[in-house]
């Protein structure tokens, strides 16, 4: 720790750092987040780092250091400073000089730095484009507009919005004397007339809200600028800067840094207004990327400060293929994580403009995990567009192997393949087998198509028997109707058949798979078979297999949810699909 601090700028020295470190007791500080009590030698609490009963914390006052017995957090009093503030090394130490009142030594050579003048432009740019907004006159039209999308005046300043005015060069103009226009092109906040340099410079941002870029510690890096009206892009973003890097920042971390725990949970949205939205709702634990998808730098960051991850998830075909992307970059980097699926069309701002945080809620606590998402929404999309059951389940079992490949840890493999064989109904050892030939970089579609072939026999076997029986004794299908929905049926063309069937209509479907599949079951059946008999007990077994589905689901959203009304529903529904499966076995 103290190497890279060395590192930093020479202004680093030893002597301030000993300094701080002497002034700055761990027991209190400590003692400001955790209640201690003496014990022996040592403090001993509840750990901050981790959820417990009874205590493991534990600090030395004579060594300075902590030590967790339980989650082996431990460190010195700069790490535990950077831990519970979510900040850089650098950070900490400034933070506990401030705190004992010894002076921060100049940031020397950085302050005349490139990267220091782009930071004094960009602060002064958020400042201007703050006043702008709250001009009297000249922001009075966008306050209003901000005002009627419910944001309160104390949002819009923890986030400092602002706007850039009309006209070309409003900005440069109030800039010029303090800033050159060389650091405000580098900076992003201007560009250069066609012309060469004789002609001088604008404003890159004009007539826009201007949404500040502040990364954790406070600094403005850069700003997202909202078109006010239908004009194009909707959204500009800075250029990429020596001080903002789009595929590693983090919209909102400042603003959400403080409400993050070890145990804790970290919201990906993907628009500006989602995360000021659901902030203001009181959700705040949230965060946005910008201008860029998901990238393995932002996971990596989400890494070190919660355990799970949610990303939303709005219903498109798009979002769908992002969404599987992002999973997997999450997973690879060893995070947990959920999808939160939302109405379509709906975003986390709209939704909670509409339906409050309640609604954030209910559509939260019902998150899917990665399994349950490529249930849903790759196998679940995929039958929707036509495609054949197996093709379908083909595509999903791809996609599960793609993520259980990229997972580093064993005991998570494990998980999700035990997870993908109860969602997807496949056995563990075929999607095992296949991923580690995906490891080897070798083909997985002859494993893959020979376990969906064997997972279809079993299906099929169930749902033909059925519909063959059905088309056999036919005054059989009222008392069916009543128990069974099309809807029960996981193959496609089984499922038409029995859409078909269901509809009354007489005879035998003429058109499509089904028709070929009718006169299949039609032709090939025995008369000295008992077809009502065979029809009652396929009908059970229908009935038994949706219930247990059911119950796996309820089961599975119970260990999720922490809702008291969520699990006191959850378990009245566990209790009544349980009743029914015992009726069913009697
Ligand atoms: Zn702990």
């Amino acid at each position: 720790m103290t190497t890279s601090a060395r590192g930093s700028g020479g202004r680093m020295t030893d002597d301030w750092l000993e300094r701080v470190r002497a002034a700055s007791d761990l027991v209190e500080i400590v003692g400001q987040t955790v209640p201690l009590k003496r014990v022996g030698r040592n403090w001993v609490g509840l750990c901050p780092f981790h959820a417990e009963r009874t205590a493991s914390f534990s600090v030395s006052a004579e060594r300075q250091l902590y030590h967790c017995f339980s989650c082996k957090a431990g460190g010195d009093v700069f790490k535990f400073v950077q831990e519970t503030e979510k900040i850089e090394f650098l950070e900490a130490v400034e933070w506990l000089s401030r705190r004992a009142g010894i002076g921060v030594p100049e940031r020397r050579g950085e302050r005349s730095s490139l990267k220091g003048a782009i930071g004094e432009a960009l602060e002064l740019a958020a400042t201007s484009y703050e006043q702008w907004l709250r001009d009297p006159v000249g922001g009075a039209r966008v306050r209003a507009a901000l005002a009627a999308r419910g944001l309160r005046d104390e949002t819009v300043r923890q986030f400092r919005l602002g706007l850039a005015p009309e006209g070309w060069t409003p900005l440069v103009d109030r800039l010029r004397p303090r800033i050159s226009e060389e650091t405000l092109i580098q900076a992003g906040l201007a560009l250069r007339r066609e012309g060469g340099e004789a002609r001088g410079v604008y404003d890159r941002f004009r007539q826009r809200l201007m949404i500040p870029l502040i990364a954790p510690g406070g600094a403005v890096v850069g700003f997202g600028a909202r078109a006010l009206g239908d004009e194009n892009p909707k959204y500009l973003n800075s250029p990429e800067t020596p001080v903002y890097h789009k595929s590693s920042f983090l919209f909102g971390l400042e603003q959400a840094r403080r409400a993050l725990t070890a145990d804790g949970e970290l919201i990906v949205v993907e628009g500006y207004f989602d995360v000021i939205t659901l902030h203001q709702a009181g959700i705040v634990q949230v965060v946005a990327t910008s201008g860029t998808a998901l990238t393995a730098d932002h996971a990596h960051a989400f890494r070190r400060l919660v355990p799970r991850v949610a990303l939303t998830f709005d219903g498109d075909r798009a979002g769908r293929e992002a969404t599987m992307r992002s999973i997997g970059i999450l997973l690879a980097e060893g995070l947990e994580m959920r999808v939160v699926d939302l109405p379509p069309g709906e975003d986390p701002d709209t939704l909670v403009r509409s339906s409050g945080v309640e609604g954030w809620n209910e559509r939260r606590a019902a998150a899917y995990d990665a399994v349950e998402f490529v249930h849903r929404h790759v196998q679940g999309a995929a039958l929707n567009a036509g495609a054949a059951r197996a093709d379908a389940l083909e595509r999903a079992i791809q996609a599960i192997v793609g993520l259980a490949a990229g997972l580093a840890d064993p005991i998570r493999g494990k998980l999700m393949l035990q997870r993908s064989a109860e969602v997807l109904g496949v056995g563990e050892a075929v999607l095992a087998r296949a991923i580690s030939l995906r490891r080897r970089g070798q083909d997985i579609e002859t494993p893959v198509r020979a376990a969906v072939r064997e997972h279809q026999g079993v299906e099929e076997g169930l749902e033909r028997l059925l519909l063959r029986g059905l088309i056999q004794a036919l005054q059989t299908l009222n008392e069916v109707r009543q128990r069974l929905s099309p809807e029960d049926f996981r193959d496609h063309t089984c499922r038409a058949l029995a859409l078909w069937l269901w509809a009354g209509n007489p005879g035998l479907p003429k058109n499509g798979p089904e028709a070929d599949l009718a006169r299949e079951l039609a032709v090939g059946g025995s008369d000295q078979m008992d077809w009502a008999a065979e029809v009652r007990g396929a009908t059970v077994r229908m009935v038994e297999r949706r219930l247990k589905q059911q119950l796996k689901e309820c089961k599975h959203r119970l260990n999720e949810t922490s809702g008291a009304a969520e699990t006191e529903r959850l378990m009245q529904e566990i209790q009544t699909i349980a009743r029914s499966l015992r009726e069913l076995s009697t």
